[in-house]
């Protein structure tokens, strides 16, 4: 299959669809990939590193758009990009086209075949190609609250760890998913004293199997919470509701029992926020204060460690990848009802229900 990995366009985007040893493999079972010059160089991945993988490289995306067959990518096309799509091209990306009537518009005048990445299952009933963006927003949280925690960022100038002698910060993390969990190891890892907050027992149950006394569960209740919020620190909104608006666990009075130049950072600000006071922030100004207490609330937090993050993609994506590129997307769908999930758009077609739900097109 002729494969194509174009550089991303959207503004500051610095992640590459596949990385060059993800190309090596598909190289390696007889695809032929072509990757636009410069496509990894904001994160280091040479043209040099893409060729000696076996990838053809190619100056400019239109090339690659007209002789694709599979067009891999990162984030959802732009309008510059979806135009070029064509009937019988498969698309495949993130999409969350649910919120986005005119790329949905896009993909459905192309004739393209759009496969989502975060619709994409797995058996334990997860979403295999979004958790790994979930781990590095998790593992960021921590490190974006530990400096927002800073003096001179406007916190209260607390080191997460303590030294000897001095107690360290108190970190509370709203929902134990795969941004919490993450969360949680990194906060334990630097010596914060970490309580987790979860409306499922049996998910408490796992994580205190899993990490004994040195993370404390509690069960989500506003009054849990708000004894909770008046001795902590840092707080870590990373509940989810899978398909809804997160609910508000912190309201705009809750913020008064908290100590002055407290963090909190909501990492479901992608689904609307689990703090009263979260509004979207961008990599290029993160924070901004409610009632002496900062937030932080980027929705996009993998794109500022784009290498990382890149490696972290193609590790998941590739064998769905080379699935779609050895079997063809119809039979690889065929035998795995999983992939099959992620199919969207397909000829004029919306395929995904809730994105036909979303913008009241039939499927
Ligand atoms: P997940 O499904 O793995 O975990 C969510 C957890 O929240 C579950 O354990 C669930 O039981 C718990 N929960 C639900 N309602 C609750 C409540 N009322 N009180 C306490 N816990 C509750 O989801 P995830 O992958 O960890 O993602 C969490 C959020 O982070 C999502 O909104 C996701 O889109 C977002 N996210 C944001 C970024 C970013 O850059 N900002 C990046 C990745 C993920």
């Amino acid at each position: 299959m002729d494969i194509g990995i174009p550089r991303e366009i959207k503004n500051h985007e610095y992640r590459v669809g596949m990385t060059p040893g993800g190309v090596k493999e598909l190289v390696r079972d007889g695809h032929h990939v072509m990757v636009q010059k410069g496509a990894g160089n904001g994160i280091g991945l040479l043209d040099e590193d893409y060729a000696a993988a076996g990838a053809e490289l190619v100056d400019d995306a239109r090339d690659i758009f007209a002789r694709a067959q599979m067009i891999i990518k990162v984030k959802e096309p732009q309008p510059a990009e979806y135009q070029q799509l064509t009937p019988g091209q498969v698309l495949f990306t993130y999409l969350h086209l649910a919120p986005d009537f005119a790329q949905t518009q896009g993909l459905l005048a192309s004739g393209c075949t759009a496969i989502a990445y975060e619709t994409v299952t797995d058996e334990q009933g997860g979403l295999p190609l979004l958790a790994p963006m979930s781990e590095v927003a998790g593992r960021m949280a921590i490190q974006a609250g530990a400096h927002c925690l800073e003096k001179a960022q406007g916190g209260r100038g607390v080191l997460l760890g303590g030294v000897p002698g001095v107690s360290p910060a108190r970190v509370l993390i709203l929902g134990g998913g795969v941004v919490g969990i993450n969360a949680a190891r990194m906060a334990m890892g630097l010596g914060a004293d970490v309580t987790l907050v979860d409306s499922s027992l049996a998910r408490l149950k796992e994580l205190d199997a899993m990490y004994g006394p040195g993370l404390k569960t509690l069960y989500s209740t506003v009054a849990n919470i708000e004894t909770e919020l008046a001795r902590s620190e840092l707080v870590i909104g990373a509940v989810l509701i899978p398909g809804a608006a997160a609910p508000k666990l912190v309201t705009r009075e809750m913020l008064q029992l908290m100590p002055k130049g407290s963090v909190l950072v909501d990492v479901a600000i992608d689904q609307g926020g689990c703090f009263e006071t979260s509004h979207i922030t961008t990599h290029q100004d993160p924070t901004f204060e409610v009632d002496g207490i900062v937030h932080y609330c980027v929705a996009n937090m993998p794109g500022a460690v784009a290498y990382t993050s890149t490696f972290a993609l193609t590790n998941a994506t590739l064998p769905f990848i080379k699935a779609v590129a050895n079997l063809g997307w119809q039979q690889a769908m065929q035998q795995d009802a999983h992939l099959a999930q992620g199919l969207n758009v397909h000829q004029g077609q919306v395929i995904c229900p809730a994105v036909a739900k979303a913008h009241n097109l039939p499927h």
